[in-house]
């Protein structure tokens, strides 16, 4: 980890300004311009064709599903997906890139203007979208791991050609905090709504950072670094963090900081410059000739839309206000699809959303990580879940009762029904059962009967207990205060 040489005061006098550029795989089963499969661990350059391989001649074809994913996307993102958009070449040359060029939009991309809130420690914000375009993504270059890798680099191909898309946000951040729950609820939306499964170990989701200082109370940005190589959430943050304090570092001692590219070593902690302006790539872009534009018609763009699940956002909107229940909890039970699905199911068999959110979200969830086991196969029903609710709210569970099942639930699969019956654990209200152990109880403990006849009414919460452990727990606490006080007089 690098420590600064600034200290606290100093860097507080800065205020870091973060804009990134985020990299999604789209989910597709092919490739963006041809048919070649898309599959992680493949063997080396057997998903390939002369497409994607950018043998002369081959011509690509763009994927109607690649479009409805980034179109899924720029709707998540509340971008203004444009009726017209255009592919272009952007030439360089690297081994792992056989044509030469990769293709993306440049200057008339798929979708723009947008934004996404995010829930930063100090409230909600919003976070601009510039834009979403579409890309294919290259090859591979293997550096280690063959006994001649001192001389030889290996080139993979299976990943050339990949849909991608790139969504680039506006410098709205504040703080390596907001980058990262930024990044993470573009990660969460993109899951939740099935555009791609954002695994960032199988390089599904990366992320460029954008960074600079000014001084607080400045309305001009500063000169911006462009961090790369930032390839997890726990990187992207460190990574902020040392890049903030090295220009702070830097301003400080008199320095300007240069408009480059650099580097983030992750051996180190500290990010090294990669190329400085005037080294900067001249991609010579043109439109792509052998692609027609792009047009989204109305009509595509709401047959689009209206496949699209309800956003997380939406929904932990409307749980707050159709069940009642608290921000954080409507975060949680959003998270996943899977999560919100089921708390659904089990709010509706129990006909109570409120205390079934804190049944999900406190003793399920417990028992899931207990278990190493994801909500979307919990050995607990929904409806069973619901129906263990209801019969709280119906009286013939007591909560403390409850507790006790839904761990027996979750081993054995059964409804509460099945074990309350085969246990004999109802809830015991009915006053002639209760008479007699609370009889019982008053014959056991004259001494006390005597202290509160006297006036000492505290030792009631003690004849309660009493009655309650007799009962193995099982009393109605309520009813056996009734019955206590009529026999006590
Ligand atoms: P470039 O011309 O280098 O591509 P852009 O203006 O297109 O720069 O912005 C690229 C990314 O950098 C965007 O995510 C944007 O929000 C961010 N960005 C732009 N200016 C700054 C700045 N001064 N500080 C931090 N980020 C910035
Ligand atoms: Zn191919
Ligand atoms: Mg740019």
């Amino acid at each position: 980890m690098a420590v600064s040489a600034v200290a606290e005061s100093v860097l507080t006098k800065y205020e870091p300004v973060i804009g990134l550029e985020v990299h999604v795989q789209l989910g597709t089963k092919t490739k963006i311009f041809c048919s070649c499969p898309v599959e992680f661990g493949a063997a080396p350059n057997t998903n390939v064709c002369p497409v994607c391989l950018g043998l002369p001649g081959a011509l690509p074809v763009l994927s109607r599903q690649a479009v409805e994913l980034a179109i899924d996307a720029a709707i998540a993102l509340h971008c203004k997906v444009n009726p017209f958009s255009r592919f272009a070449r952007k030439n360089y040359f690297y081994p792992d890139l056989p044509k030469g060029y990769q293709i993306s939009q440049y200057d008339q991309p798929l979708a723009e203007h947008g934004y996404l809130d995010v829930l930063t420690p100090a409230g909600k914000k919003r976070i601009g979208v510039t834009r979403v375009h579409m890309e294919d993504d290259a090859g591979k270059s293997i550096h280690d791991g063959f006994k001649d890798s001192d001389r030889y680099t290996y080139v993979d191909l299976n990943r050339s050609g990949t849909p991608l898309i790139e969504i680039v946000s506006e410098p709205d951040m504040r703080s390596p905090d907001e980058a990262y729950v930024y990044l993470t609820e573009i990660k969460q939306v993109l899951q939740y709504i099935g555009v791609s499964d954002c695994d960032m170990e199988k390089g599904q989701l990366r992320c460029d950072a954008n960074v600079s200082v000014r001084l607080r109370g400045e309305q001009k940005f500063g000169t911006k670094a462009e961090v790369k190589n930032l390839n997890s959430f726990r990187f992207l943050k460190m990574a902020l963090q040392h890049e903030i304090e090295r220009q702070v570092e830097l301003i400080e001692s008199g320095g300007k900081v240069a408009q480059e590219t650099r580097l983030y070593n992750v051996e180190t902690g500290r990010t090294v410059g990669m190329r400085s302006k005037e080294q900067a790539h001249d991609y010579r872009y043109f439109p792509e000739p052998d692609l027609v534009p792009l047009r989204v018609s109305e009509h595509w763009l709401h047959e689009v839309k209206n496949r699209l699940p309800e956003l997380p956002a939406d929904r932990r909107d409307r749980f707050m206000s159709e069940y009642g229940i608290r921000e954080y909890d409507a975060q949680v039970l959003t998270l996943t699809r899977e999560t919100g699905d089921y708390f659904e199911a089990a709010a509706k068999a129990a006909g109570d959303g409120k205390t079934t959110a804190n049944w999900v979200t406190g003793d399920l969830m417990g028992l899931l990580k207990a278990a190493g086991k994801e909500i979307s196969n919990s050995p607990v029903k929904a409806e069973h879940l619901g129906e263990l609710v209801a019969l709280i709210n119906k009286g013939e569970l007591s909560g403390k009762l409850a507790k006790d099942i839904l761990p027996k639930m979750f081993e054995t699969g059964e409804a509460p029904s099945v074990i309350v019956e085969r246990e004999g654990l109802k809830q015991i209200s009915d006053t002639g059962a209760l008479e007699k152990i609370v009889d019982e109880v008053i014959a056991a403990n004259p001494k006390q009967v005597e202290q509160y006849k006297a006036g000492k009414t505290a030792v009631m919460g003690f004849l309660v207990g009493q009655v309650m452990k007799a009962s193995r727990g099982q009393a109605n606490p309520a009813a056996v205060n009734e019955v206590l006080k009529k026999r006590l007089g």
